[in-house]
């Protein structure tokens, strides 16, 4: 059994006409009027090939395959449509598509499983307006605090709930029973180069790698920059970027596939004639495994201290945002490697160093994502291009694994 190819790209090329930008991306900001224009279009699909259509407070659209077994449980198979401003014509979307077809090829060949099977588009992935949005109102994790202070700004969010008949008070209550669903599953484009490289086919993600901050000051001594010994300058920059180079070279050694970055530098006084006295260090590291994580952590606050002793600094590290690592549910990894081993299709076990809404599912139930490749790995742009041949694929696998998931619930 396989998807309709033809109808598959038809749609893909179809999608890409809303928001669609002169060099061939699309412009989608979540809930704007072009994020508008391909939610109609896809309730529009969803009713005409006699799907369930609903949405819920938060804008997620669904179109429901039922299944005719009592006390069945949901999988929801998604994606988003909304993209990054200016961005590309894949992020999303192909999740989206695959996810489609993949119903309308198990209502094609009248399957009854033994759950309902549900497409769904998540509201605002990228972050227009808060990020993952629309799957974290399903799993009940948004806050009214949080609504009143929107990354995006209040206004834009209050701008795209008015356009989509949605208030602060459906966001917040459109959490869905945590027990009414079997689980979560989405293909992405990769949007990095690893899948290109070595040439395989389909990336399965084990875990979305869990995200912790810190801002590290290093305190010492201003001095002027001309008259004070070397030797007896106590630098702050000096220990910061010592502790960075260590650091990077650490990180590549002992904790691969972790990575590291240190995104904002803050120099007092700033000037050409000054010892600098104070550096703060934006300091950001990233894993999927959360025992790795705590790891990497007290490595790094270990060599954060060891720089700042030898430049004789003090070092003061206050710990910011963190993200949990968001593990996939095993069955569901197995699934999709099974799926893709009777498509006679290389694969590889890997992180997602990026967020997704695979993260929000699989706190509350099994949830697990796969990538196919990005060409030279471009995303969040329109030159962003996946081949023909790997989104067929994407949307292959998907079938297939939904197929092993049914047929290990016997
Ligand atoms: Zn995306």
């Amino acid at each position: 059994m396989m998807i309709n190819r033809e109808r598959f790209l038809r749609m893909m090329n179809e999608q890409a006409t809303f928001g669609a930008t002169p060099d061939g991306g699309v412009s989608r900001p979540a809930l704007s009027a072009e994020d508008m224009q391909v939610r109609d279009w896809f309730r529009q699909q969803i009713e005409a090939h006699q799907l369930t259509y609903a949405i819920d407070g938060a804008g997620n659209q669904t179109g429901r395959l039922s299944s005719s077994k009592p006390n069945a449980k949901t999988l929801l198979l998604g994606s988003h449509f909304d993209s990054v401003p200016n961005g590309g014509r894949f992020d999303g979307a192909l999740g989206m598509i695959a996810a489609f077809e993949t119903l309308l090829s198990i209502k094609d060949a009248n399957l009854d499983l033994p759950f309902h099977l549900e497409v769904v588009n998540l509201t605002d992935e990228e972050g227009t307006l808060m990020g993952i949005t629309g799957s974290r109102a399903m799993i009940g994790a948004l806050t009214h605090e949080e609504l009143m202070n929107p990354r995006g700004g209040r206004e834009r969010l209050t701008d795209g709930m008015a356009r989509a008949g949605l208030s602060d008070d459906s966001l917040l209550s459109a959490q869905r029973d945590p027990d009414s669903l079997l689980g979560y599953l989405e293909v992405h484009i990769e949007q990095g180069t690893r899948l290109e490289e070595a040439k395989v086919d389909i990336g399965v993600v084990t875990s979305i790698v869990g995200i912790r901050s810190y801002w590290m000051t290093f305190a010492g001594e201003a001095a002027h920059a001309g008259t004070k010994p070397m030797d007896k300058r106590r630098d702050a920059f000096w220990g910061a970027a010592a502790f960075a180079l260590r650091a990077q070279e650490m990180i590549m050694a002992d904790f691969h596939p972790g990575v590291v970055n240190f995104g904002q530098i803050h120099l007092a006084p700033s000037a050409f004639n000054i010892v600098p006295a104070e550096v703060r260090l934006a300091v950001e590291f990233r894993h999927g495994n959360r025992e790795e994580l705590d790891n990497m952590e007290t490595a790094l606050l270990e060599q954060a201290h060891l720089a700042a002793d030898e430049y004789g600094l003090e070092l003061d590290a206050e710990r910011g945002d963190s993200l949990r690592p968001a593990p996939m549910s095993d069955s569901f990894v197995n699934a999709i490697e099974a799926a893709a081993e009777k498509l006679g299709l290389s694969r590889t076990r890997l992180l997602s160093f990026a967020g997704h809404d695979a993260q929000s599912f699989a706190i509350v139930t099994n949830s697990a994502m796969f990538f196919v490749p990005s060409v030279d790995g471009i995303s969040h742009n329109p030159k962003e291009y996946t081949k023909p041949d790997d989104c067929v694929n994407a949307a292959n696998v998907m079938l297939q694994a939904v197929l092993e998931i049914a047929k290990s619930m016997g």
